[in-house]
């Protein structure tokens, strides 16, 4: 898509559960992939730290956001691209709190084998029951902007079952280490480690994230590091248009100089050609606001049961992974 052409909001937390909903149908890796690139990058982009205002339409190329008539929309009004309380219409007010909530109730799910699959990678506690057993997950990790995916498993009583970690397909050389074991895990796969859980056992998982190079609309090119996509910071004036605050309406001006462009050569650049933090001085999502704990325990849907996935696999029917069925505490985001 041409970058200076913009996507609803809406548009974004709405594919984000497409994704999650193909992901419990068909399990494949690559609707993972494409589910966090759209979490951690276009989601948090669409609106404010403090949530208070959000654009109706956001572009991948975006050097300014102001009310503007003569605009590239044909369907939207004016000031669908500046940051407000509803700019051009209010279905986004309400749509965009769906994305995280979301996001983190799909981080794990059952496999129909009944074991536990982690098909996105975020800060979670899963609390459930395996063959009747309680167990406790708790993944603790920086990713994105860490490679290292810590996860524990906590099973007071011994049992039996497999842990699947999707491995995504941008990860070549990625590992899984129990203990003193460690072993390869290969990209755009599941890695199973079907053993016998019992106490705290602590899996470390990690996803080596290059820098590569992708193609778009006119001869334009992405920079992705992982399930990042890298941009150009631009410096920011924010002013008031309309309203009052915190729910105001804002246009964002350039401060500093956006027009640079890469100078790329008949060879493709590489890794090697790039010098890459090892994180950012802080978390670039942030939720400055009070914030209670939440719980989601919602039952199975119909037809996506445990049950349901044994028929459709005596069927012969695809492979279906399940919701873990029990209770997730995730902080996806950095609350202070
Ligand atoms: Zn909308």
């Amino acid at each position: 898509m041409n970058p200076s052409q913009g996507t609803e909001l809406c548009a974004v937390v709405e594919y984000m559960f497409s994704l999650e909903t193909l992901l419990s149908a068909f399990g494949d890796v690559e609707f993972a992939d494409r589910l966090e690139r759209i979490a951690f990058n276009a989601l948090p982009a669409t609106f404010k730290p403090d949530m208070w205002a959000h654009q109706y339409d956001q572009q991948a190329n975006q050097v300014v956001c102001k009310i503007c008539d003569e605009h590239i929309y044909t369907n939207n009004s004016g000031d669908a691209n500046i940051y407000g309380l509803e700019p051009n219409f209010g279905c986004c007010t309400a749509n965009m709190h769906q994305g995280w909530p979301k996001f983190a109730s799909h981080l794990w799910m059952r496999s129909p084998d009944g074991g536990i699959t982690a098909l996105a990678y975020a800060p979670c506690v899963v609390e459930t029951k395996i063959s009747g057993q309680p167990v406790r997950v708790e993944v603790n990790t920086n990713y994105p902007f860490d490679e290292t995916i810590e996860i524990t498993v906590s099973a007071p009583q011994p049992i039996h079952f497999a842990l699947r970690l999707r491995v995504p397909t941008w990860s070549e050389g990625a590992t899984v280490t129990i203990g003193d074991e460690e072993s390869t895990a290969q990209a755009g796969t599941f890695h199973t480690t079907e053993r016998e859980w019992h106490g705290d056992t602590t899996t470390k998982l990690r996803l080596p994230m290059s820098t590569r190079f992708q193609s778009r609309f006119n001869g334009a090119v992405a920079i992705e590091h992982g399930p990042l996509l890298y941009a150009l910071q631009i410096g920011e004036e924010w002013k008031q248009v309309r309203g009052e605050a915190p729910h105001a309406d804002w246009e964002v001006h350039p401060t500093t100089p956006w027009n640079y462009a890469l100078k790329l050569t008949a060879r493709i650049p590489t890794t090697a050609d790039f010098r890459v933090g090892s994180r950012p001085p802080r978390h670039p999502v942030c939720a400055r606001r009070r914030a209670v704990a939440a719980e989601s325990q919602r039952p199975p849907r119909a037809g996506m049961g445990v049950g349901a996935q044994r028929r459709r696999a005596a069927a012969g029917q695809p492979r279906r992974l399940d919701r873990s069925g029990g209770r997730t505490h995730a902080h996806p985001l950095r609350l202070h």
